[in-house]
């Protein structure tokens, strides 16, 4: 049998699941040019309004100046710049690690971290929620894999009973569709008493949650706390760069630099971009002003949605979902908000449990007040031009 892709495309495009990509046309921003439109956008993860900062544009010029583009070859090979090395000295000094190490992208360091600690014999957990990256990593390890209920550390604990080998507890710190934290108060000590060692893949609370934007384990004032082993942060969301890191213990560093294959066979990022970072690291943890401002436009955003009745989840943070329930309805709704210059994404199945398609509404610290009033005065005209939910 040849290959027939076409019955695959239009089993997607009759599920209301297509996908398509959007151009944009502008830096990232609040107001940008997608497909020759101006629009307002509410779907980046630029939290902090970094990516397109003065001072990270120039200190990735200044990258170039010094070190051109290509970083040449793996960082085991001659590809591991000085400007790389002191951005990994920073990391750890920001996460309070004795070491970090910087990766290309977050879905690569997931990869990385989960197949080299684990393998057949040994036991990974998974909240059920996770980022698609952690649990690709899992399955790839060849450990045991088991996915216990979202946020539940009573059925993290049961699944504990049956453990063997190594084992691996990982968490979202934020979850990325959903906004919530994972609930470590109450996960570390489950992990502690079964000698697991706990990963925490903070992609959306670095730079975001903690006064200085040490992420949820400042959030929990757990930063002195020995139970988080493996901690992960991405540099392409509130960092508005791009790249990951993961931080920890000076053998676990060594560990996977010997080891871990998505480390070692891959390409260094450009060292631009590790000049860029420092800097954006920098303002991340000087400029506390626009982790208040965030947190101002996402109760004002709360506040509204509220009184119009949507059905907002527990998120404390600039992921703000409003569920819709079906993939047609996301679809239309967006679309609909679309038509007034509105740009929102519809998160769909696989990426969301089925029956559970919502419009991802981000915020970041560079969105008005009156940005976020015509959000909230265009969700109230839509939301009624929607066809009624069938279980409403
Ligand atoms: C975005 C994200 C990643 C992937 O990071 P990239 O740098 O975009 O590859 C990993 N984990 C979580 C939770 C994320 O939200």
């Amino acid at each position: 049998m040849p290959f027939d892709l076409s019955q695959g495309l239009a089993e997607r495009r009759a599920e209301h699941l297509y996908r398509i990509r959007p151009i944009l046309e502008s830096p990232q921003g609040t107001e940008v040019r997608v497909d020759g439109r101006t629009m307002l956008a509410f779907c980046s993860n630029d939290y902090l309004g970094l990516a397109n900062h003065p001072d990270v544009r120039r200190a990735f010029q200044q990258g170039v100046e010094q070190w051109g583009v290509g970083s040449g070859a793996s960082h085991l090979v001659i590809g591991h710049t000085r400007a790389h090395h002191q951005l990994e000295e920073a990391l750890a000094a920001f996460t309070g690690r004795p070491r970090a190490l910087l990766f290309s992208t977050g879905y690569m360091a997931n990869l990385a971290a989960v197949t080299a600690l684990l393998g057949q014999g040994d036991t990974v957990l998974e909240d059920r929620l996770n980022h698609a990256s952690l649990l690709d990593a899992g399955l790839l390890s060849g450990a045991r894999f088991s996915r216990y209920l979202h946020n539940d550390p009573s059925s993290l604990a049961s699944r504990l009973e049956k453990n063997s080998g190594n084992t691996l507890i990982v968490t979202d710190g934020v979850f990325s569709m959903d906004g919530d934290l994972a609930d470590l108060p109450a996960l570390c000590p489950v992990a502690r008493r079964a000698q697991a060692w706990l990963m925490v893949d903070d992609a959306h609370g670095f730079g975001v949650l903690g006064q200085r934007g040490g992420g949820i384990l400042e959030h929990f004032d757990l930063e002195a706390d020995d139970s988080v082993q493996v901690l992960v942060g991405t540099l392409g969301k509130a960092f508005g760069t791009s790249g990951a890191f993961v931080a920890g213990s000076e053998e676990l560093i060594e560990t996977l630099i010997q080891f871990a294959r998505p480390y070692i066979y891959t390409t260094g990022q450009p060292p631009a971009l590790a000049c860029a970072t420092l800097k954006s690291l920098e303002l991340v943890q000087q400029e506390t002003w626009r982790r208040e401002q965030l947190q101002h436009l996402i109760n004002r955003f709360r506040q509204g949605a509220s009184e119009l009745g949507l059905t907002l989840l527990d998120s404390p943070t600039p992921i703000q979902p409003v569920l819709v329930g079906s993939n047609a309805r996301a679809l239309m709704l967006s679309a609909l908000l679309k038509a007034k210059g509105i740009m929102v994404g519809a998160i769909r199945p696989p990426t969301v449990p089925a029956g559970t398609a919502r419009l991802r509404i981000t915020f970041s610290a560079a969105h008005t007040e009156a940005q976020v009033d015509r959000l909230l005065d265009a969700l109230a005209e839509c939301w009624h031009k929607l066809e009624p939910h069938p279980y409403e």
